[in-house]
């Protein structure tokens, strides 16, 4: 996949819709923005939502607007207050602040006052035919719709038999309201759509005021324009409904609100429709919402992404016009960029040799004072004990190494970071064959901060053995092994592309500071990656998820 070229936010081009508000402002057409970000509480919030919440609190931020934060609830038999409650939380963990908090809800009464209005207009009426044959009647791209039975009701029999509706007299199913527009429209969204069905069940705040529920259609542009959003943006897949949009506010006379669209965030290696979501999380394929592999917010939390990085990732990603799909290394680059900046440094060994230096007294422990973090002095320092057992990463030695192997190699030196050059002198194997001890000297002169500073080429990390602590810790990787989900093949399903490595558990040696850390965000495991600590942990037991690694190329699960 292409590279994404990585442009600082001041440097870039105003897009398209800081073009159209810029505009708008000059000419005078608003005098402040105000935008909306409006999930239907049906699910959790994802990478593709938190993109949409950084344009729409963004865009009012810069051009000293407001946002509102709407929820679309108005299909009462897929929503819930457990997802009103986690999209307030993630929003606001992400950073944004809204100036009102709104439901589609609240407007009920006045979108059915305003479907009374279309019908005394003659724009609305009651229709009985089923679903199935408002279908056909419909006609199709190429064939124009004809007209239902119940196409030409009187005004008063549409108001009667919508306001009993209402009172709940009909079934399910039996009767729907519908516009009256064209059923000959090239867009087949203005062929008479449906304004209001019947459905008989419990609504999370109107509880059972209410057996008539709106469409989408009707209910989204009417609540911005209640609201008096001056900037709606939805994303592509909406631009067919813009002449609905549109009519709506024509007919009734209303504020007019005006849609925008832009192209949905797609990342690869990753689903995003709830529905898909919600199967993965009630399949048991992920361990819940938040599983650290989900791209879910609080998923993509758990995992030890900042706020910071998933803003900086929706300003890389910009605001496109066409469908594309993101490389997740994008987002991956911007975790390390913040958290490199931010996180404190321990060393861990994952994949632990034993390496004894044996000239260094037995019983003898000594301490390194190295700073947390040397891109911020602030952090503080931290004491790393050091004695003659210690543990290294199995992968910085070779026995029979290539050319430029700096790392340790028989009869080669290292530095051990922070501390003293050794020099392997012998190994040790066991029946199989496989290397259980590595025997090395260390040069007691090499020692930081006495002397002259004597530099070899390679530095490796490390643990005392006896003062490490063990960990448990989680490797993640891609939930799924296909960079382009959407375009799987038709015989399969999404599910048959679920990466069987997307989690590989480990035990981490960790230097014991670790367990005093109070930075509250992922630390650097140094030469390792980011790790965060899980709410998995106990007292007994710490748990770390790997954020990302500190390289950019996958490593598929292994250590670095
Ligand atoms: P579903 O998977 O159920 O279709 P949705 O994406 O329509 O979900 P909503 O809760 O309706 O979910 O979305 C809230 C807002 O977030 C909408 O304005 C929507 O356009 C935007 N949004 C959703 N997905 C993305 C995405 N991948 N990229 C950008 N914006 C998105
Ligand atoms: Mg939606």
């Amino acid at each position: 996949m292409e590279e994404t070229k990585i442009v600082a936010p001041e440097e870039r081009q105003l897009n398209f819709l800081e073009e159209i508000v810029e505009r708008d402002l000059a000419e005078g057409k608003h005098k402040s923005i105000l935008t909306r970000f409006p999930p239907e509480p049906n699910g959790y919030l994802h990478i593709g939502h938190a993109k949409s919440i950084c344009l729409n609190f963004g865009l009012a931020k810069k051009y000293g607007g407001k946002t509102n934060l709407r929820f679309d609830d108005t299909n009462p038999t897929k929503e819930d207050v457990e997802y009103v409650d986690s999209i307030k939380e993630d929003v606001k963990w992400l950073g944004f602040e809204w100036a009102n908090e709104f439901y589609a809800s609240d407007y009920f009464e006045q979108l059915y006052l305003w479907a009374q209005e279309l019908i005394k207009k003659g724009l609305a009426y009651v229709d009985d035919e089923t679903q199935e044959e408002i279908r056909q009647n419909r006609g199709t791209v190429t064939q124009p719709g004809k007209p239902g039975p119940y196409r030409d009701r009187s005004v008063a029999e549409n108001l009667e038999l919508f306001s009993r509706m209402r009172a709940g007299e009909f079934e399910e199913g039996s009767k729907v309201l519908r516009a009256k527009i064209d059923l000959g429209h090239s867009n087949m969204l203005m062929r008479d759509p449906i304004l209001y069905r019947i459905i008989h069940a419990h609504h999370h705040r109107t509880g059972d005021s209410w057996c008539i529920y709106p469409m989408y259609d009707y209910a989204h542009g009417q609540s911005d324009s209640l609201e008096k959003i001056t900037h709606s943006i939805c994303t592509l897949e909406f631009d067919v409904h813009r002449p609905l949009y549109d009519w709506f506010i024509q007919q009734l006379e209303i504020f007019p609100s005006k849609q925008y669209e832009f192209a949905r965030l797609n990342l690869t290696y990753t689903v995003m429709s709830k529905r898909k979501l919600l199967e993965l999380v009630k399949n048991g394929f992920v361990t819940g919402w938040d599983d650290a592999r989900m791209p879910t917010i609080c998923g993509l939390r758990r995992r030890g992404f900042t706020p910071e990085s998933i803003r900086m990732f929706a300003d890389k990603v910009g605001v496109a016009k066409r469908d594309n799909i993101i490389d997740l290394s994008l987002l991956e680059w911007c975790a390390r960029e913040d958290l490199n900046k931010r996180a404190n440094r321990y060393m861990t060994v994952l994949d632990p040799v034993k390496l004894t230096i044996s000239n260094y007294p037995e019983g003898k422990v000594e301490y390194f004072n190295s700073p947390v973090n040397p891109e911020n002095p602030e952090a503080g320092t931290r004491e790393i004990p050091f004695s003659r057992e210690l543990l290294i990463e199995r992968e910085d030695f070779m026995e029979e190494p290539p050319k430029k192997y700096f790392r340790l190699k028989p009869g080669g030196e290292v530095r051990l970071k922070y501390s003293y050059i050794i020099k392997c002198e012998r190994i040790v194997k066991n029946d199989a064959g496989e290397i259980t001890e590595i025997i090395c000297t260390y040069d007691p002169e090499s020692r930081p901060g006495t002397g002259e500073w004597r530099s070899v080429k390679g530095t490796i990390h490390w643990v005392s053995e006896t003062h490490s602590v063990e960990t448990e810790v989680r490797l993640f990787d891609r939930l799924f092994t296909e960079p382009d989900m959407d375009s799987i093949p038709e015989d399969k399903d999404y599910k048959d592309f679920i990466n069987p490595q997307s989690l590989i558990v480990v035990k981490g040696h960790s230097e014991p500071s670790v367990l005093e850390d109070k930075s509250g965000i992922a630390v650097q495991f140094e030469r390792i990656g980011y790790f965060v600590k899980d709410s998995d942990s106990t007292d007994n037991k710490v748990v770390f998820n790997r954020t990302v690694g500190l390289k950019s190329a996958w490593s598929g699960g292994s250590a670095n």
